[in-house]
């Protein structure tokens, strides 16, 4: 058989519709990219517009360069495996020269070509970094907890929640739902959030793993295009007990190891056994702190029991050794209920 374009003798194999490898290849586009690839890259972020959407940017501004071009090479229906290797030569700090070398196998010929073109940056703002330089948002958290102040610990412990849950949804694709700032109150914690959405769903992770219960309201703050203008309030209120301490439940005094969304795990100081109390119980419960705790001096060790001088009135008096405190120190710490003393659980 002969090739019908230049009429070179070919097994009938190797010719597809009469027309033999290398004819194929010279009359077949099966890989371009097009003169210049523009794109808008934010300048404060490094987030790239793809479409009409702001796409999260890594890094120097190579990678995302790469990422256009590679986007932008157009690979004929008939192609398998395409493969786009991709080598950038910076002009200037806007503008690269692309070279892109395309491979692939077209009706079963494999090609290789040799592309080029042009990358030009525009530098833009993308709508997350304009909303943040305009003060804008959506939604507050508010976290309070029922009378009393949240401690350091725990505020550290919430505000790294709340970034941890910010940078989750941002990689899994709301930019938009940042963070724009958080904020002690007096109380508690305010977060202020980008997005309503972002704002209902970090105070519902705050309230599972603190145990806490939200409310939310809307408030109207302007109009725009006729419309209201809404911002979200989503409060947070976490219960007067957190671990550590101690709750009095049907005279019954438990430190408290963690609190869950319908019971709170807790040693009781009398058996020194674990138990798991219901929440609604708990709510109505007297609340000893653990920040109220006193020293009390050990005076002797009694194996199951522990003599100690009552920090108060002085006197000795034999208590249950607490469950996990194989050695104690030269001290305990105590909370005084109705004249008896309770030995916490040392803090690990
Ligand atoms: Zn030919
Ligand atoms: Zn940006």
């Amino acid at each position: 058989m002969f090739c019908v374009v230049c009429g070179k003798e070919k097994p009938m194999e190797e010719l597809r519709g009469g027309v033999c490898a290398a004819c194929y290849l010279e009359k077949n586009v099966l890989a371009s990219v097009r003169e210049n690839v523009d794109l808008e890259v934010c300048v404060h972020c490094h987030a790239r517009k793809r479409g009409e959407v702001w796409v999260e940017g890594h890094g120097g501004m190579e990678p995302i360069v790469e990422d256009a071009v590679r986007e932008a090479v157009q690979w004929a229906k008939v192609v398998e495996r395409p493969r786009a290797q991709i080598e950038i030569v910076p002009e200037d700090e806007r503008n690269f020269t692309v070279h892109v070398r395309a491979t692939g196998v077209a009706e079963g010929v494999p090609f290789d070509s040799a592309l080029r073109t042009r990358a030009r940056v525009k530098n833009g703002t993308c709508l997350r970094c304009s909303r943040v330089q305009g003060g804008y948002y959506e939604a507050i958290v508010q976290i309070r907890r029922t009378k009393r102040a949240i401690g350091k610990e725990e505020m550290r412990a919430l505000k790294s929640l709340a970034s941890r849950f910010i940078e989750r949804v941002v990689s899994e694709g709301d930019r938009n739902a940042f963070v724009l700032r958080d904020e002690e109150v007096d109380r508690g914690l305010d977060v202020y959030m980008g997005t309503t959405n972002s704002g209902r769903m970090l105070a519902k992770q705050i309230a599972q793993e603190f145990g806490g219960k939200t409310t939310e309201h809307a408030k109207t703050v302007g109009q725009k295009d006729g419309l209201d203008l809404v911002r979200m309030t989503f409060a947070v209120r976490l219960p007067e007990y957190q671990a550590g301490d101690v709750v009095v439940v049907k005279e019954e005094p438990a430190q408290i190891t963690s609190v869950g969304a319908k019971t709170v795990q807790a040693l009781d100081l009398r058996t020194g056994r674990l138990k798991h109390i219901d929440r609604d119980a708990v709510d109505k419960a007297l609340v000893l702190r653990r920040e109220d705790a006193l020293d009390a001096v050990v005076v002797a060790d009694l194996g199951a029991e522990l003599q100690l001088l009552d920090p108060v009135t002085y006197a000795t008096v034999n208590v249950i050794r607490p469950e996990g405190t194989d050695s104690v120190g030269e001290t305990v710490k105590v909370l005084r209920h109705e004249g008896e003393l309770l030995v916490l659980r040392p803090t690990r």
